[in-house]
């Protein structure tokens, strides 16, 4: 889907800056030079649940240019809690109505849904900048993470249980990567406390921006294990596994 249009590109009285991201262009990071590199970013957003649907709107309020979002599944009533973009969407794919959702959030930025699982979807994995692990089960994940590794692309995982949630960014050639992190599969159906969702994601989409914007991401090669149930944060270095047979070949 693509929702271009002028509507969201004011620009305020005597200033060359779109009104609309005027309050994140002043941060040192950022400036007009970031804010371009943003707009010229082409990100990949696999899983359109409670980390998904928050990161990717996050990347649409930024000025992202181009997004894709990833997910053959429809919208239930149990995901409400935390996928709260879909309102009454119940029953619809989630890739088309997130899509819609992110056009209403930005109509300056390019969304293209794509109703397939990552294991099915055709993707000119070059093209991308940069990709976002939502997922909620190991074996997209391992999927995910090997393409991202076999086109060179940073990876940024999420994942999150009951209060409990860990980020983590995947640089090739340099870092560990989700098969040395993740060997075995998690269950799926975990329960999810719609706010550690938040959370999680907002750290998994200001963690992705700042790769974008190449200031030095906090979590390259580290893991963030956070819990909303006593406010706890630690970070742990992750080492490549010796035996891993994705990243050893970078
Ligand atoms: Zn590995």
């Amino acid at each position: 889907m693509t929702a271009q249009d002028s509507r969201g590109d004011r620009r305020p009285r005597g200033s060359g800056t779109p009104a609309r991201y005027s309050r994140q262009i002043p941060m040192a990071m950022m400036g007009e030079a970031g804010q371009r590199t943003l707009s010229e970013s082409k990100v990949l957003v696999v899983g359109l649940g409670g980390l998904g649907t928050v990161v990717g709107s996050y990347l649409a309020a930024a000025g992202i240019g181009h997004i894709t979002l990833v997910d053959d599944d429809v919208v239930e009533m149990s995901n409400l809690n935390r996928q709260f973009i879909y309102g009454d969407a119940v029953g619809e794919q989630k890739a088309p109505a997130a899509a819609a959702f992110l056009a209403k959030v930005n109509p300056n930025v390019q969304v293209e849904p794509v109703v397939q699982s990552i294991q099915d979807a055709v993707l000119d994995w070059n093209a991308y900048d940069l990709a976002f692990d939502c997922l909620d089960n190991n074996e997209s994940r391992q999927a995910l993470n090997k393409g991202c590794r076999d086109a060179g692309v940073p990876l940024v995982h999420a994942g999150v249980d009951a209060t409990r949630g860990q980020v983590f960014t995947s640089m090739p050639g340099v870092t560990a990567c989700l098969r040395c992190m993740l060997p075995k599969g998690r269950q799926d159906r975990i329960p999810v406390f719609g706010p550690a969702a938040g959370a999680v994601a907002s750290i998994q989409a200001s963690e992705g921006i700042r790769v974008l914007l190449e200031r030095y991401p906090p979590l390259t090669g580290k893991i963030l294990l956070m819990d909303l149930g006593d406010y706890s944060f630690e970070t742990v270095e992750m080492e490549r596994a010796d035996d891993c047979p994705v990243c050893q070949r970078d």
